[in-house]
């Protein structure tokens, strides 16, 4: 691939402002999670125009195969294209604004599509070079449960057709255009809601020995759950526990029947967070059945950890200092406790995520994911395309 790394910049280059056009298109255009029907068919008129073979495995969404010399290898790049159900704005944005209110492309997958777009037409002139197979996944609905991430690997289109390792990438805004980042091992966190229901007995704030105070209980619940990750988690390992939300109560001088409360629970594993969970509705009955009261507990499971396979991402940050150069490539020193669905694909193969810098003042683009003025300084498809080539070539 060494040779070709002079090559395949030109061709990212070359392919700039048809990203960038690409890119304003889908802005101007979004559809929220599972609802990508309009970009789902301008994904496949895109990839059809240059002779990519495509595939419709869900409803919404797409694969493109590129062929090029047979060999057992096959490599998995994966862009999600879903908007969110928000409205935007920014001075910046003015020629490319959503057109359709109430969806907006403010986590930045308009960027992720055009630039896997990009990728494909680097791949296709570079076709002779290519070793195996490349399967290109245009995913919907990141931002929604269950995940594409998840039907997409269930569809089982990727072992279909052989997938050996899967790739993808996240804009941040943290990082400049030009730059990169990544980390082997855990890089995001697993996500879950939890809900608990303190039930007690109702009564006279005067006469606290008639009543069952959910109130108090609630109190020592929430004491509890903290030494759940203080107590009983290995130190060393992180994870969160942040009850969110409580409700309680009507007046000053009267006990209520129940206290409601919701939160999160953050973690690396999910064997953590099942231990966590477990560990948590034990303390609820422990604490409200011993007084007298009852409850009623929830926990539901969002997206698995991210976590980087030590090769893969050995290979992604060798490439990435060929064809970006050492300074552009940063080794993060600690993972984000934020998730992502790209967890399922690397539950079946081995593979990394990695971050694309994409803020600068100038543009910008500096704010955060999901802020109604978030924007991608699209510089970064330069180094985005010819990365993912570059991984596909490698
Ligand atoms: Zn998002
Ligand atoms: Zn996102």
């Amino acid at each position: 691939m060494a040779d070709l790394t002079r090559t395949i910049r030109e061709k990212a280059e070359s392919y700039f402002d048809y990203m960038v056009q690409t890119r304003r298109h889908l802005h101007k255009n979004p559809e929220v999670s599972f609802k990508e029907f309009d970009t789902t068919e301008y994904i496949l008129h895109e990839l059809k125009k240059i002779g990519i073979k495509t595939e419709t495995p869900l409803e919404t969404g797409c694969v493109g195969i590129i062929e090029g010399k047979p060999s057992g290898r096959t490599i998995a790049l994966r862009a999600d294209i879903d908007a969110l159900p928000m409205d935007e704005e920014g001075d910046v944005k003015k020629e490319f604004l959503s057109e359709r209110p109430g969806a907006a492309h403010c986590c930045g997958h308009d960027a992720h599509t055009a630039n896997l777009l990009g990728t494909a037409r680097i791949l296709s002139d570079l076709r002779e070079h290519l070793d195996g197979k490349v399967v290109l996944v245009f995913q919907p609905a990141e931002e929604k449960l269950p995940g594409g991430g998840r039907v997409m690997t269930e569809s089982g289109v990727l072992q279909k057709h052989g997938v050996k390792e899967i790739f993808g990438l996240h804009t941040n805004p943290n990082y400049k255009p030009g730059q990169i980042a990544v980390k082997p091992g855990p890089f995001m966190a697993c996500t879950m809601e939890f809900g608990v229901e303190v039930i007690g007995k109702g009564g006279h704030a005067a006469a606290p020995h008639t009543a069952v105070d959910p109130i108090v209980l609630a109190a020592q619940v929430i004491n509890q759950f903290q030494t759940i990750i203080s107590r009983s988690i290995d130190p060393t390992e992180p994870a969160v526990i942040t009850v969110g939300k409580i409700e309680a109560g009507s007046a000053f001088n009267v006990i209520p029947g129940k206290a409601v409360m919701q939160g999160t629970v953050r973690a690396f594993s999910m064997e953590t967070a099942r231990f966590i969970r477990d560990r948590m509705e034990a303390v609820v009955k422990s604490i409200t059945e011993g007084n007298g009261g009852s409850y009623s507990f929830y926990f539901s499971e969002g997206y698995p950890a991210v976590v980087n396979n030590e090769e893969s991402t050995q290979k992604l940050q060798k490439t990435a200092r060929l064809v970006l150069g050492e300074e552009n490539v940063i080794e993060m020193e600690r993972p984000l406790m934020a998730g992502e669905d790209f967890s399922f694909y690397q539950q079946e193969f081995p593979g990394a995520f990695f971050f694309l810098g994409s803020g600068s003042e100038e543009t910008d683009s500096q704010w955060s994911w999901h802020h109604p003025r978030y924007n991608v300084d699209e510089r970064a498809f330069l180094t985005g395309s010819a990365l993912m080539a570059g991984l596909a070539l490698g």
